[in-house]
């Protein structure tokens, strides 16, 4: 039995369209002037065929009649943020982004729409930029409001290629988990049919990642592993044939961690990078 989940497109509509009548209803919100969706670059854009972030605006503009400025571009590439610290996130995403000519943000409240979840670092970047032009930027989105909390709550951003998608398990999106399948498959398969193997040549002729071939070793997923497949304890550099770590490093690990008392750290830790339209950032 296999379920069929909304693809990328239809879960932007459908959350555009929640998005748009919540906004509606919002007072905070009633001054916002002009949606602003986060722009992709142009390589991403043809490789996924859409912008979520533009479907979201698109679709909220339908019921909400607020105009979508599609004046701003992604001026560079930058990394897919999931796997990225704070800062690393911030600094990513600096001069991201530039306003092209014809539009006037002077006074304008610009509301950011961004598809993915849980960053706030281009929201900044953008917001920044629009301070620049004289707008006044206001936060969300993917938000969370009352009527949203459900819907939200099924969605996540896929850790390969941040796309909005929705799965009770998986943290990929299909296409990048089907990809990431195919991947593996193909590994396992040719050192089935080639045991004497090495790993560049695994790599050379399946075209996959040298590093990913190196975590199906560590994950234990591969039944025949390249013959020079060397894996070293990531702590004292001993071989090991599976994992990160040796076993007497492990052990050490483990009971240096249950040795210590396990202390709460401070007062509990606020997701400032989730906006919602809770807490809304109106400047
Ligand atoms: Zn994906
Ligand atoms: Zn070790």
């Amino acid at each position: 039995h296999r379920m069929k989940f909304q693809s990328g497109y239809e879960i932007a509509v459908t959350l555009g369209l929640f998005l748009g009548l919540a906004a509606r209803e919002e007072p905070k919100l009633a001054k916002v002037d002009v949606l602003v969706p986060v722009p992709l670059s142009e390589h991403r854009l043809e490789k996924r065929g859409f912008n979520q972030a533009m479907i979201l605006a698109d679709t909220m503009k339908e019921v909400w009649k607020r105009p979508v400025c599609n004046h701003v571009v992604r001026t560079r590439e930058t990394e897919t943020q999931s796997g990225l610290s704070l800062t690393k996130r911030k600094h990513n995403v600096r001069g991201a982004f530039a306003v092209l000519p014809g539009f006037d943000f002077r006074n304008k409240h610009c509301l950011i729409v961004d598809d993915v979840i849980t960053s706030g670092s281009t929201f900044y970047s953008l917001s920044r930029l629009i301070e620049d032009y004289g707008g006044r930027p206001m936060g969300v989105f993917a938000a969370r409001t009352e009527i949203l909390r459900g819907v939200t709550k099924m969605l996540r951003n896929c850790e390969e290629c941040n796309r909005l998608f929705s799965h009770p398990a998986r943290s990929l999106c299909q296409d990048c988990y089907d990809q990431a399948k195919k991947s593996f498959d193909a590994v396992k398969k040719y050192l089935r049919d080639n045991p004497g193997a090495t790993v560049a040549q695994v790599a050379r002729d399946t075209e996959v990642d040298l590093e990913l071939i190196y975590d199906y070793i560590r994950e234990g997923r591969l039944d025949v592993i390249p013959k020079d497949a060397r894996l070293q304890c990531s702590i004292c550099g001993a071989p090991i044939s599976v994992g990160r770590v040796c076993a007497k490093c492990r052990n050490d690990l483990r009971s240096t961690m249950t040795s210590e008392p396990t202390r709460s750290q401070g007062k509990p830790k606020v997701d400032s990078r989730v906006h919602t339209l809770e807490n809304i950032k109106d400047r």
